[in-house]
């Protein structure tokens, strides 16, 4: 029987959700939104007891992304083989290149720029803890975020596309809350009101629960 297991550690002074899942009895699984603070996620990882099959990424803000790079190349050492960064879509690519500045303007040391082994794009498949989750687009917080759904185990990764009560910020020069509001009623909501949640800052919650209650997602439009 499946045994997926999460755990969240909050990482930068922005307090990011590092997310790692992974499943009991093949002890692998994966790390998702590695944004710095690397010596304590290679702690919990040492504490979670499992191998690390790749590195996911939602979209390229630093608190996200910054950490990317040290840890595929710690990991890659500790386990002796190639740990891929994937994601987010290519249209995040100008914030990746911008990471190290990005880190040096909020006095953040150590954040490095990050080039994925894959850019993802809406329709294709990734896999979490070998199991596979599909790649949805939801601009507007950044215009390459992108989130992770599987239906069959009813969960959803979505980093800072949806809070529990909120939703993204869009006040970059690049942000676009008409865009993610309606990412997020046209493709999130739609999945069904069980599947659970887990977001990049702050506790998860149900599709459900945010369709009723989020003050982001009332009214019409
Ligand atoms: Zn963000």
């Amino acid at each position: 029987m499946l045994q997926l297991q999460a755990a969240q550690i909050p990482v930068t002074p922005f307090q990011q959700n590092c997310t790692l899942i992974w499943e009991a009895q093949t002890g692998r699984g994966t790390v998702i939104d590695p944004g710095g603070d690397v010596p304590r996620i290679l702690a919990a990882l040492d504490e979670a007891g499992f191998k690390v099959d790749r590195i996911l990424l939602t979209h390229g803000h630093l608190d996200h992304a910054g950490g990317a790079a040290e840890l595929k190349r710690a990991l890659e050492t500790r386990q002796v083989g190639a740990v891929p960064i994937e994601g987010p879509d290519r249209r995040d690519a100008f914030l990746l290149e911008g990471l190290a500045d990005q880190g040096a303007r909020f006095g953040i040391q150590g954040l490095e720029n990050v080039a994925p082994d894959r850019w993802l794009v809406e329709g294709e498949t990734v896999s979490i803890a070998d199991q596979d989750f599909a790649v949805l687009h939801c601009p507007g917080h950044t215009p390459g975020h992108v989130v992770f759904v599987s239906i069959a185990l009813g969960v959803a990764v979505v980093g800072d596309a949806i809070f529990r009560g909120s939703v993204g910020r869009t006040d970059f020069p690049y942000g676009d809350h008409a865009a993610l509001i309606t990412a997020i009623k046209d493709k999130l909501l739609p999945l069904g009101d069980e599947i659970r949640f887990l977001c990049g800052h702050g506790p998860g919650s149900t599709f459900g629960e945010e369709r009723r209650s989020n003050p982001f997602l009332q009214g019409q439009g």
